[in-house]
């Protein structure tokens, strides 16, 4: 299958992960738990594509200047995720007092589309090189897709939006991840430039996202699933590449 047709393909499951993971919280009854493995087993895994597929092949792509565009891709994420957003991190929004007006639920819809759509982006950028980068980038998209989907509900839940308009949220999250894959598949000339943005973004949500929650987590299990997302990346690198 053509590489635009498998990243669109795979864009619409990763968009799907995100409706889910809104539903979850909207659902009241469903259990969460695993929410926090797929957190942990995340942060390894795409820690682990950024810096040892995604940065060399960026090396490759445009040379010692992918250095900017990695920085400039970590920092546009902590800018719109943790700059103008005044209170944001993964997981479930419990802390209620910070969103006593609805619009700061909004700047963590805006801070997460920018996000999202760097995701596309990413997994677009992956299956321009090759079929093997694009296949991690969405395996590292995936694992937290679910837990992101579940976050921008559960904030804007918090905030005071009805459940229809958190389910909402979510919808649109999986709808800015196509929307990157669309963009890079139109750009694709342009590969050495998305690929670096990208891997500074997929950084920024794994060490800078997602990690920190993981280290909320009492006791060693949680920490210990970073490292099996890790090992994961070259299980899959010794057989699959
Ligand atoms: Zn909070
Ligand atoms: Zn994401």
């Amino acid at each position: 299958m053509h590489p635009i047709l498998v990243s669109i393909a795979l864009g619409l499951t990763a968009a799907a992960a995100n409706v889910f993971g809104g539903a979850i919280i909207v659902q009241k009854n469903w259990d969460r738990r695993f929410l926090n493995y797929f957190v942990a087993l995340g942060a390894g895994f795409m820690l682990a594509t950024a810096l040892v597929e995604m940065v060399p092949e960026s090396l490759t792509l445009r040379g010692r200047n992918a250095g900017f565009l990695i920085l400039l891709g970590y920092l546009i994420i902590h800018f719109f995720e943790h700059t103008v957003t005044p209170h944001f991190h993964f997981g479930e929004e419990t802390h209620h007092d910070e969103f006593a007006h609805t619009h700061k639920g909004y700047s963590v819809l805006v801070g997460l589309i920018i996000h999202t759509f760097f995701d596309g982006i990413a997994i677009a950028s992956g299956f321009i090189v090759s079929d093997w980068l694009g296949w991690i980038i969405f395996t590292a998209v995936f694992l937290h897709k679910i837990p992101e989907g579940f976050t921008v509900s559960s904030v804007m839940l918090a905030g005071g939006s009805s459940r229809r308009t958190a389910w909402g949220a979510s919808v649109i999250l999986g709808a800015a991840t196509v929307a990157g894959v669309m963009t890079m598949a139109l750009f694709r000339h342009e590969i050495a430039f998305g690929l670096p943005l990208s891997a500074g973004v997929t950084i920024y949500v794994a060490a800078s996202d997602l990690v920190p929650e993981v280290n909320k987590e009492p006791g060693v299990r949680m920490a210990l699933l970073v490292f099996v997302g890790v090992v994961f990346l070259f299980v899959l690198d010794t057989f699959f590449h």
